[in-house]
């Protein structure tokens, strides 16, 4: 049968979701265009290179994955190096290293063996007496006892949040994973690393002979853009595509203020996390030591977790009970857009997925559509 439209596949959304979607179907022959309302490629992966240094615009992003495949797959459009995340926290003056492990219980109590460490845990457990526990802070007391839980965990959360821990429920930390060896590494998985030349690169590779537009929002023309494809692949928030028929989805936001030093050095660490309620950001990115940079100036930024408003960019969803009903409602209706549009990743899926998952899925859509059954 001919075949009317320009294009096969419209994909609304340049992300790591819409470009492995788009570099896939390309490799099947099948003709794209990509639509971003931003004015570059790659979603909240894009990279910035000020003066030889990528700075992550949409906040520090490191890749790690148990998946032999994903790692393959994103290997082909770059070289990853030897980065592994060692985040710091810095609390009142003091560092303290993460995940908690026998170096934090060492900067914490001076105790140089996982049985003191145990047993000093168990004591402080013991001490606050907590049955079930009814907010988020006495689920942390009841899992790690007060020291750890006043200097790592409550001023970080309580900013993250933007609510005081007692109005947070219980059941957001499940787990507060200890580690009774001397291990910084915050992953636990086997593959780790940021792409030498930025993320960037990933994109440039996954988009190369797809035709592109950003600067371009599908809402101002839906009708056209719709026109041009035989198929839509939207990664936008799933409400706004249904003109928020059954209500709003909450988002949790985040505020970045760049500086440029001129000094090497400002922190000797990529990430440090700021635990003290006093200090308004939750942390401090020092870009260049992503990549081992050797420049005579460096690039930080502050990160403040702020509310969601109309307008501000939706990073991260709320899965709450309420907004996940509400998504799924959400998503019942997009399942039966099913020949025509194809919803994925973090926003159209509304759930918080990283990389290599939002890369996985995409891949499972990718093999849905074109290899059915
Ligand atoms: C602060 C932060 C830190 C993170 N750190 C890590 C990390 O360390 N490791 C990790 O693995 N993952 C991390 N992630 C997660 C990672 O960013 C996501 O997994 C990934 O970027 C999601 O890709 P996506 O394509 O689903 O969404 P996005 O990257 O958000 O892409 C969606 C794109 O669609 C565009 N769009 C939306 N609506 C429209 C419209 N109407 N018209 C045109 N275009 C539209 C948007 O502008 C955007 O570019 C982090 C996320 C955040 C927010």
């Amino acid at each position: 049968m001919q075949k009317s439209k320009a294009y096969d596949y419209l994909i609304i959304g340049s992300g790591l979701f819409g470009s492995v979607f788009a570099h896939e179907a390309h490799k099947r022959g099948k003709k794209c265009l990509v639509i971003e309302k931003r004015n570059h490629l790659g979603g909240n992966v894009y990279c910035e290179d000020v003066d030889g240094i990528n700075v992550h615009t949409y906040g520090a992003h490191i890749f790690h994955t148990n998946d032999k495949g994903i790692w393959e797959y994103v290997n082909q459009f770059a070289t990853f190096n030897r980065y592994i995340n060692t985040p710091l926290a810095h609390y009142k003056g003091k560092l303290y290293n993460l995940p908690f492990n026998m170096n934090t219980f060492y900067q914490m109590w001076g105790l140089t063996t996982p049985e003191a460490v145990q047993a000093k845990i168990q004591e402080q457990i013991a001490q606050m007496n907590i049955g079930a526990p009814s907010n988020l802070e006495e689920q942390a007391l009841k899992l790690v006892g007060p020291d750890i839980y006043e200097t790592l965990i409550k001023g970080y959360t309580e900013k993250q949040w933007g609510r005081k821990a007692t109005a947070l429920p219980a059941f957001i930390i499940k787990r507060l994973p200890l580690r009774f060896t001397f291990d910084n590494n915050y992953f636990n998985d086997t593959y780790q690393g940021i792409p030498i030349g930025g993320y960037n690169k990933i994109i440039e590779g996954l988009l190369t002979g797809i035709a592109c537009k950003t600067g371009v929002d599908y809402f101002e023309d839906r009708h056209y853009w719709d026109s041009l494809a035989e198929k839509t692949v939207y990664t936008g928030k799933i409400d706004e595509y249904f003109g928020y028929e059954f209500g709003k989805l909450d988002y949790r936001s985040l505020k970045f203020e760049q500086e440029r030093l001129e000094i090497p050095n400002y922190q000797g660490a990529a990430v440090m996390n700021y635990t003290d309620a006093a200090v308004p950001f939750t942390r401090i990115i020092e870009h260049k030591h992503f990549e081992f940079g050797e420049q005579s100036h460096t690039i930080i930024t502050k990160e403040y977790a702020t509310e969601w408003t109309p307008g501000a960019e939706p990073y991260y969803p709320v899965n709450d009970r309420q907004n996940d009903a509400l998504a799924k409602k959400y998503k019942t209706l997009a399942d039966t857009l099913n020949e025509k549009v194809l919803f994925g990743g973090r926003l159209a899926e509304y759930r918080y997925y990283d990389m290599h998952q939002v890369i996985g899925s995409a891949l499972v859509k990718v093999k849905h559509e074109f290899n059915p059954g």
